[in-house]
């Protein structure tokens, strides 16, 4: 019987049965994996408590023949204890975690979103709720856009995606790559520059700036390039999302 023995972060919780519950993690060096808690709900169950989205924790899963592996061990690394005192942050934590479900395949490990992961819930942890919802909190925004970096779906930004052209860049295409120019702008959707230059500078900056290079002006607009690349390249439409 194989077994893992790995850091990692929970992303969901599903109720199985009466006493168990079905995870889904983040690790370094196992990826996306489901996993089964047996007895996690019961009262009194040393796992049930640690198991919760958004827990940083060392997991030792048992793997029998099947896919789905059992939970022996489980010891908190980071509980982000913050994410439960403020429902904008808790929120905003389940529009990543929700990300990482939908758009990340299961089993290719890939390290550098685990620690985006890991750093984007430790901010949100602290973080000061902002008006708006938290869906379009910089920080939601910033780690979806470097996911599309580190997925390789990065859009074109600073020239047309259709001929080259350096602009100006009016529209946005999912479809054509990225920005479009005048000339080729009826293939895709008005876009202002304030959500291309917030997209850029999320892209481009640490996720800890990322509410000073994300104007709130800009923010629907990011939300809506980054909701067109994962429709067009993953078919995926993010539940925690505005509707495309
Ligand atoms: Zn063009």
């Amino acid at each position: 019987m194989a077994s893992i023995d790995t850091e990692a972060i929970v992303l969901r919780t599903i109720r199985f049965s009466e006493a168990d519950v079905v995870l889904a993690f983040y690790s370094p060096d196992q990826g996306r994996f489901s996993a089964i808690a047996k007895g996690a709900r019961k009262s009194g169950s040393k796992l049930g408590g640690r198991l919760q989205p958004g827990v940083w924790i060392h997991v030792g899963v048992a793997r029998g023949r099947g896919d789905l592996g059992t939970v022996r061990s489980a010891s908190t690394i980071q509980a982000h204890a913050g994410l439960w005192q403020e429902g904008y942050r808790l929120r905003a934590a389940g529009s990543v975690l929700e990300t990482v479900l939908r758009s990340v395949p299961e089993h290719e490990a890939m390290p550098e979103i685990f620690y985006l992961l890991a750093r984007t819930l430790g901010l949100l942890a602290v973080a000061v709720p902002l008006p708006g919802p938290p869906r379009l909190d910089p920080v939601v925004l910033g780690f979806q856009a470097k996911i599309l970096v580190v997925s390789g779906l990065l859009p074109r930004l600073a020239s047309c995606a259709s001929c080259g052209s350096p602009g100006p860049l009016v529209a946005f295409s999912a479809h054509a790559g990225g920005m479009l120019c005048d000339s080729c702008a009826s293939a895709g959707e008005p876009l202002d520059g304030a959500a291309r230059n917030a997209f850029a500078g999320l892209v481009g900056h640490p996720l800890a700036d990322a509410r000073e290079v994300c104007p709130p002006g800009a923010r629907v607009g990011v939300e809506r390039m980054i909701g067109l690349v994962l429709k067009e390249h993953l078919g995926v439409t993010l539940r925690s999302a505005m509707p495309l």
